[in-house]
């Protein structure tokens, strides 16, 4: 322990609706997130979505295959594909992390969003608790700032 931050009490389990597919998270998320944008109200089935940056070699798939659902894009969403629950992103482009959906976790209740996004087309009555507040993505230069930001004081599990 080279500061005072609390532990992350690592690893994280968790898994989709059905537990066909379960997951392991060993390190750490790089930022959390809330994302208000018309494309994540529709895969969410509601309001926004929410999400946890985890580096790649720190998330491992433990049981289950994952399909591609979403988009069939570039940015693979993958779902269980009995139970269809979205569990995570592939972003297109950056490998160095997933986009994990937090209520897969079997204990999210440390979570709360550091950041939120596409602001400017969410319901009136949505309010996430972020502390930064974006009306579409940050400019890729702020993911660094944002990054060490959370790293010194995000929130961590009790
Ligand atoms: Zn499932
Ligand atoms: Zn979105």
């Amino acid at each position: 322990m080279e500061n005072a931050a609390p532990e992350w009490k690592l690893p994280w389990e968790g898994g989709c609706r059905c537990g066909k597919i379960r997951l392991r998270v060993t390190q750490p998320p790089l930022l959390t997130m809330a994302c208000h944008c018309t494309g994540c109200q529709r895969m969410s089935s509601s309001a926004f979505s929410l999400s946890m940056a985890v580096p790649t070699p720190g998330f491992e798939v433990l049981s289950g295959e994952p399909v591609v659902g979403g988009l069939h894009g570039p940015t693979k969403h993958m779902f269980c594909g009995h139970c269809m629950t979205w569990m995570f992103t592939r972003p297109e482009g950056m490998d160095f992390f997933v986009n994990l959906r937090p209520s897969m976790l079997d204990d999210w209740s440390w979570f709360v969003p550091f950041i939120e996004t596409y602001a400017e087309v969410k319901r009136p009555w949505a309010a996430t608790g972020a502390v930064h507040s974006y009306p579409q993505f940050p400019e890729m230069s702020a993911y660094e700032g944002l990054i060490a930001e959370f790293a010194a004081k995000g929130v961590r599990p009790k």
